[in-house]
């Protein structure tokens, strides 16, 4: 068997079990022998029955002197007892509702016990314990033990069984070139593999995820090294700049433009006047004023002739984006066309209503300057003149994927701008976005008032729904976040934590029943319709709801004006940066906002964190911050940023991503397409798909 198989060609995978490991996203041998443990449990200290002393977790060795189930008779549960004994001493063992053990253990077997241990009276027994029978070679006890993430029907039991199956039925080959794994002293992927899993002890595991996160910075090197270099073979259509009629409509703007956003929009331009591509990443908070850094390349676009495509993840901000543009370019030549899913509208000079047909036919005669909408746009029947500049808004992780579908033409590649809200630290975009030119703006519009940020301690709750309720009196409107939408849609084993955590449906209908009967509130989460998520916003948007109760999915961009509170439910368990990109959805107006953050326990650790937030308004130093205490799964949006899941690179370990990416270079630079190392070829090519499609 190879590492290419299907999960099916194990023995005990079946089409049930194939279904439940696509849950994990293992589909393959090898997605499975990379899933990894999260953690593992130390039960490599194998001690006599004497040597256990009161509670605490320990792993012992003997024989079963007895073992018996008797049936419970209040509860009407299985209790199966045993006792094991070796030279020094015996030891009870109970087990709950698993009859069966019965049938595996029986009197006299050799096992060894791995868990728990309690008192029951002055008697120190193990409960639930892990157990298996003696052998050179244990899997669940005895050892380090893995611990996997899991899913309903697949426990770390089970993947401990499957995965030293495929162990030793896996024929695994080596991608990395030797000279890497010289150079950088790995151990080979068949040892790394099998250490992973099993591991023989703390120092080889060590060795072994030493390999892994070097392997991911590795490949994700290629990847990023490798698009960089491509696109810089590639041609595009320079599009000169008209420095005196950008001056002229820089000048005639409401606002003036912060020096951040001037420095973004010159870059842009220089990049647009490139016969090589643009590949641009406009970075900056919540109301920094990305757009009209756009709108100004956008209309340098026009000037050449060449049509713009400014994609948004979302129908409302597609019409937010319309509407904005619409009215930045009013005084212009310059026809700005809508197109969403359901909707279309031409801007020229005034608002517009137009058929499909026709917006469709003046954009392939070049009659619409800037097309504006949501993925709608990369459809079939959408057809340019000739598209020389896109826009993505929030969505770089398609971003190779859909310039090639926007512009369908052969000999050119358009520029492409990509903005978004998620401050990625300079070192991770590094990493991950090696292949982009990187725009910041930090510097907010002038005039925009601080965000009064405040830790609710539950003493403090009534008076801040009274302060709520006056804000609505003003007519101001408040978004409140739980982290959950419901009680039971989570892993069984965290029930009882996420059980004291405020759930949407739950806090929607305790604020609009109890707390705030004279106002209105409204839900929204992701379960919902796509409709009826649109529709609650558009009410928001119109002020035509109070109070909205939401997942965090709210949308990034969203501008409603009178929203001036973020209340935020279980703030602790938020990422800053997350947390951050809620608290930016208020103060987009003159109206003093405010951020309450409302901690599920009076857990400390997680307040000192909270804190951090009180104080700072910076997006990147929240973030940089983020990658330090909690690393970086939690910094929003790196997911939906195309970022692939790193389980294992350290991304602070800022030594190990040089070296990684010192190496990748070296060998790009040498043989571009990788011709030389066919595996690694391969091994790229899969690991590309992966991070494209997930
Ligand atoms: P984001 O970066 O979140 O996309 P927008 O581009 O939507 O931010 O800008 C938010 C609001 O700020 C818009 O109404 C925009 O017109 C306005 N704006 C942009 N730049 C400035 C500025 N330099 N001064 C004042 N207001 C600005
Ligand atoms: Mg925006």
């Amino acid at each position: 068997m190879n590492l290419e198989n299907s999960v099916r060609s194990l023995p005990h995978v079946g089409k049930k079990y194939q279904k439940r490991l696509k849950k994990l996203q293992i589909e393959t041998v090898k997605d499975l022998l990379y899933h990894f443990p999260h953690r593992y449990e130390d039960f490599s200290n194998v001690i006599t029955i004497k040597k256990i002393k009161g509670e605490g977790e320990f792993c012992t060795k003997g024989k079963i002197k007895e073992i018996n189930t008797i049936r419970t008779k209040k509860k009407k549960m299985y209790l199966t007892e045993a006792v094991l004994e070796d030279d020094t001493g015996s030891i009870r063992a109970t087990w709950f509702n698993q009859p069966y053990i019965e049938k595996n253990l029986e009197e006299g077997n050799q096992v060894f016990l791995a868990g728990k241990t309690n008192f029951r009276g002055k008697k120190l027994y193990f409960s639930n314990p892990s157990y298996e029978k003696v052998s050179p070679n244990p899997t669940h006890t005895g050892r380090l033990v893995p611990i996997y993430p899991e899913t309903e029907g697949i426990s770390s039991k089970w993947l401990r069984y499957i995965v030293k199956k495929a162990l030793s039925s896996t024929q695994i080959k080596e991608f990395l070139p030797q000279s890497v794994l010289k150079d950088n002293t790995l151990l080979n992927l068949s040892k790394c593999l099998h250490q992973i899993h099993f591991p023989d002890s703390k120092e080889k595991l060590k060795k072994a995820q030493d390999r892994f996160s070097f392997e991911e910075l590795f490949k994700l090197s290629l990847i990023v090294l490798g698009r960089k270099m491509s696109l810089l073979r590639k041609k595009s259509i320079p599009i000169p700049i008209k420095t005196k009629k950008i001056k002229k409509f820089v000048e005639n703007l409401p606002f003036e433009l912060t020096q951040d956003q001037k420095k973004a929009a010159w870059k842009t331009l220089k990049d647009l006047s490139s016969k090589r591509p643009m590949n641009r990443l406009l970075e900056g908070d919540v109301g920094s004023g990305k757009t009209v850094v756009a709108v100004i390349a956008a209309l340098n676009t026009a000037f050449a002739n060449l049509q713009s495509a400014f994609m948004a993840p979302t129908e409302i901000l597609a019409q937010q984006h319309f509407q904005e543009t619409s009215k930045f370019l009013k005084d212009y030549n310059i026809k700005i066309g809508l197109l969403t899913g359901k909707d279309e509208k031409l801007f020229y000079k005034k608002e517009k209503n137009i058929s499909r047909a026709d917006l469709l036919k003046k954009l392939k005669e070049g009659k619409i300057d800037i097309l504006i909408g949501t993925h709608a746009l990369i459809t079939n029947k959408v057809k340019f003149k000739k598209v020389g500049f896109i826009i993505l808004d929030e969505q770089h992780r398609f971003g190779v994927e859909q310039r090639a579908k926007l512009c369908k033409q052969k000999n050119y590649v358009p520029h492409l701008l990509s903005m978004t809200a998620t401050p990625i630290p300079r070192s991770l975009a590094l990493t991950v976005y090696g292949d982009l030119n990187l725009s910041i703006i930090k510097e907010m519009p002038k005039g925009r008032k601080k965000i009064i940020t405040k830790i609710v301690t539950s003493k403090e709750r009534k008076e801040t729904y009274n302060f709520i309720r006056n804000e609505a009196k003003k007519g101001h409107q408040t978004f409140v976040i739980c982290p959950r939408i419901e009680a039971n849609d989570n892993d069984k084993e965290k029930k009882g934590d996420w059980q004291k955590v405020r759930t949407v449906k739950e806090e929607y209908k305790k604020l609009d029943k109890e707390i705030f009967p004279n106002l209105k509130v409204g839900i929204i989460h992701g379960r919902k319709k796509t409709k009826k998520k649109e529709k609650a916003m558009k009410k928001f948007k119109k002020g035509e709801i109070d109070i909205l109760v939401a997942t965090s999915m709210i949308e990034v961009g969203i501008d409603v004006p009178n929203a001036t509170i973020m209340a935020i439910e279980g703030a602790e368990r938020f990422g800053l940066s997350q947390l951050h990109q809620f608290r930016g959805r208020v103060g987009r107006s003159g109206y003093q906002s405010y951020c309450f953050l409302f901690p599920t326990s009076k857990d400390i650790k997680g307040k000192e964190r909270l804190e951090l937030l009180t104080k700072s308004e910076d997006g990147f130093e929240l973030a940089e911050k983020d990658l330090e205490l909690r690393g970086p799964g939690d910094l929003t949006g790196l997911k939906q940023w195309g970022a692939p899941d790193l389980k294992m690179a350290s991304l602070k370990d800022k030594e190990k991503i040089e070296k990684a990416r010192e190496t990748a270079k070296k060998i790009i630079q040498k043989d571009p397409d990788l011709n030389n190392y066919p595996n690694l070829k391969k091994e790229i090519a899969n690991y590309n798909r992966k991070i494209h499609l997930e």
